[in-house]
């Protein structure tokens, strides 16, 4: 299998190349064509360094609008340390291809600079959820236009007792987005948000 026959654009294929990625992992294989294709919910079991936030970030990437400054996307990560690492990734994918405005937020940094770099217009917002909680309060993100959710290491997130945040934050977006969970395990309180919040889902596994 190659980048080429998953269905991405041909700009996104050229950008990952001058990355380096010759090859799909497993999980990219198994995730870009399944969610490139819009209203899929899915659920992927998939662990750290299997090339994840690739499989969520260049089909994201590719069905963004990038005309439309609104919010369209919404990333939620347990740390700040991974907010960051997506966001450095998904600029990454993007520079080359269209002019998106990706904004992290994450607590422990000033929010002041986030509220700003928001209000220039985020179409996709990489957050972990304390932080979020506070811009939501703050009414200065508005998730009614999201067309997807994603929810990075669920089960980390949980852990950590981001449970009812993520309740209030999913209960906060349009019924028509869609939702992709990826995750390195898959107790019952990640069951729970699948069964609550998504349509459907389909399963991956690598
Ligand atoms: P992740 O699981 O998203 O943390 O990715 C693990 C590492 O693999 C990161 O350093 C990526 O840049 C790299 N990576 C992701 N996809 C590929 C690929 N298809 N070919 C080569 N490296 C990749």
């Amino acid at each position: 299998q190659s980048f080429e026959t998953l269905g991405l654009s041909k700009e996104i294929v050229g950008a990952i190349q001058k990355l380096g990625f010759e090859n799909p992992t497993p999980i990219q294989q198994q995730a870009i064509p399944v969610l490139l294709e819009e209203d899929q919910d899915v659920v992927a079991l998939a662990q750290t360094g299997t090339g994840k936030t690739a499989a969520f970030g260049l089909p994201l990437i590719d069905l963004i609008d990038d005309s439309d400054r609104t919010t369209q996307a919404l990333v939620l990560a347990p740390t700040r340390e991974l907010c960051l690492q997506i966001t450095n990734d998904f600029h990454n994918f993007s520079k080359a291809v269209k002019s998106l405005n990706i904004v992290a937020v994450y607590g422990g940094s000033s929010i002041v600079e986030q509220i700003r770099s928001i209000k220039k217009g985020a179409q996709i917002i990489v957050a972990t959820p304390g932080r979020l909680m506070d811009l939501l309060s703050r009414k200065v993100i508005n998730l009614a236009e999201i067309r997807f959710v994603v929810l990075d290491e669920a089960d980390e997130m949980l852990n950590m007792g981001f449970k009812d945040d993520i309740d209030h934050i999913l209960s906060h977006t349009s019924d028509e987005k869609n939702v992709w969970l990826f995750s390195a395990t898959m107790p019952r309180e990640v069951r729970d948000i699948a069964n609550n919040y998504m349509n459907s889902p389909l399963e991956l596994t690598v």
